[in-house]
């Protein structure tokens, strides 16, 4: 005869209401936790029974506890960084910027070169900034200031002077340095090539290697230097928990971001998991993917990860960067430039994909969008077809021929509900004028695309916008069209969740163990402040989270 106990849990969420995101149960009242994994989900009676003397019991007091977060698409590192500098969203008008500036740089005497981030490209309504609006702020020392997007820095002129850029210089195809006709940089810097000697000035080339050229540091960082960018990694980490958020796909990398971050782990201060790709160039050559090779081998467990590979297709559309079938409707002789040729985008496609390894490519135009899609149908051809879940990332503009292709190819689009124009109160213009009326139909259209029956997951792209996903929820939400007669590309509540849950989960091929709340899967979920399901949606950004956990372990408390 054997008798079996039934072992107390570790942890125990009660008065809550839950939504699993499981069809077989959606909604309960209590979550158990044992080892990390959740053991039961079920009414408060169940759940208590698994309650001994050593459980800890969390509260949730009539507030929805909801799957933790999976930010599909974000940029921890340089993120985290980010939230050191000069932060410009909302600010607009000269007086409100020379303000803002002269503050910052008023509290950080002794620095190089300030940084500001969030400065929307109608900071001064309709007229382009220049070097000289930046010069009449802030004379003598260097200002360097990001769009939202991050594809288009504005430097003042002794920021372009430091970085010996007043004259321009010779780039490689889609990077711009803006000419005046005076002979003289703008100010205006257009893409990585443009903006990353000056932004290497500001001291934070090791943040940003992984975005710039996936490349490692050289000289490696000293002792002291390596903690600095640990503690920014955990600021980052931090900044994900108390959003709520228990998974990350970062969308750049390299080996040092994977180091620093298993430090982290072993420090016990791992709080999030978080996936890294190899970063692609068009400077590379296929051999080097024998990197993303090895990191897919070294860094394979529950926390740590990667076999993604990230590459860039084209820019924005703010910058005409995004390479468009057409021409721009305000540019009429443009369609972009597109990073890699069709051709070696078709050769990287088909080497990744016999890899096994995953790829994620950031495609805004439908130009780009289209060659993207060729390259994964001709991995498809060369390698057979398998389980690849090749992504494309952004997707803001496509076309009727393009929109059954994901579906049909099983490729994930991951889509940024704060980022439509309009959403999230970004101005209209000038990205709206730049699309064309003629493509609004199928701009940003995460709803035509979900109908095809292609799985739409949803991240921020922080720091391009907030990293807030109930805020992003509540934007997939609240979508409105730009004209009467365009189609409705909302998502309901609960298909906005799963875009930052269930699908989010799918994409990094996790749909068994995270993503919903359910027994044996990770105990990742998070407590809310209030019940989603009961809150008017204009007022859903104001449900926040009071209680993350994370593998079982309370990551956040508010
Ligand atoms: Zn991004």
């Amino acid at each position: 005869m054997s008798v079996q106990t039934v072992r107390n849990a570790d942890l125990i969420v009660i008065n809550g209401r839950v939504l699993t995101m499981d069809s077989t149960r959606p909604t309960a009242e209590a979550v158990a936790v044992t080892d990390g994994l959740i053991a039961a989900v079920g009414d408060l009676s169940t759940i208590e029974a698994l309650r001994g003397p050593d459980t800890r019991v969390i509260d949730a007091r009539g507030g929805s506890v909801v799957p933790g977060f999976i930010e599909a698409h974000m940029h921890l590192f340089s993120g985290a960084a980010e939230l050191a500098h000069l932060q410009l969203a909302g600010v607009h008008g000269f007086e409100a910027l020379r303000e803002a500036v002269q503050a910052y740089a008023a509290s950080r005497p002794t620095q190089r070169m300030l940084v500001g981030q969030g400065a929307d490209y109608t900071i001064l309504g309709s007229e382009r900034v220049t070097r000289h609006h930046l010069d009449a702020i802030l004379p003598d020392r260097a200002f360097l200031m990001a769009a939202p997007d991050h594809h288009t820095y504005l430097a003042n002129t002794r920021a372009l002077e430091m970085a010996d850029m007043l004259h321009g210089r010779e780039l490689t195809p889609g990077n711009e340095i803006v000419m005046g006709t005076d002979g003289l940089a703008e100010g205006e810097l257009r893409e990585n090539e443009a903006f990353n000697p000056v932004l290497k000035l500001a001291g934070e080339e090791r943040v940003r290697l992984g975005l710039s050229t996936g490349g490692e540091p050289n000289p490696m960082p000293d002792a002291d230097e390596r903690e600095g960018d640990r503690a920014i990694m955990r600021r980052g980490l931090d900044w994900c928990a108390r959003h709520g958020i228990t998974s990350v796909q970062n969308m750049d990398g390299n080996y040092y971001q994977l180091e620093l971050l298993s430090e982290v782990e072993a420090e016990g201060d791992l709080i999030c998991r978080v996936q890294v790709p190899f970063h692609y160039k068009n400077f590379m050559t296929p051999d080097m993917l024998d990197k993303a090779s090895d990191m897919a081998e070294r860094y394979d467990s529950d926390w740590l990860s990667s076999g993604l590979v990230k590459l860039f297709y084209d820019g924005v559309l703010d910058s005409w960067t995004a390479v468009m079938i057409e021409p721009y409707a305000d540019r009429p002789d443009w369609v972009g430039e597109p990073l890699f040729s069709p051709e070696e985008f078709k050769r990287f496609a088909v080497e990744v994909d016999r890899r096994g390894l995953q790829i994620a490519v950031h495609s805004i135009g439908d130009g780009a969008t289209r060659a993207v899609l060729d390259g994964y149908e001709a991995a498809q051809q060369a390698n057979g077809k398998r389980d690849s879940r090749h992504r494309v990332e952004h997707i803001e503009v496509t076309t009727d021929q393009d929109v059954p292709r994901f579906a049909e190819l099983g490729v994930i689009c991951s889509m940024q509900p704060p980022h439509p124009p309009g959403s999230m109160g970004l101005p209209l213009e000038p990205t709206v004028s730049r699309i064309g009326r003629d493509r609004w139909r199928l701009s940003y259209a995460w709803r035509t695309l979900k109908n095809t029956g292609a799985h739409v997951v949803f991240a921020s792209d922080w720091p391009v916008s907030p990293i807030d996903p109930i805020a992003g929820i509540q934007a997939a939400v609240t979508r409105g069209v730009w004209e009467e007669g365009l189609p409705d590309q909302s998502f309901s509540l609960h298909e906005a969740i799963a875009g930052y849950t269930v699908e989010g989960a799918y994409t990094e091929f996790a749909e068994g163990r995270k993503g919903r709340l359910k027994p044996g899967f990770f105990a990742d979920f998070v407590v809310l402040s209030g019940d989603v399901d009961a809150t008017p949606i204009e007022e859903l950004h104001t449900v926040r989270p009071v209680t993350t956990v994370c593998g079982g372990r309370v990551t956040y408390q508010a």
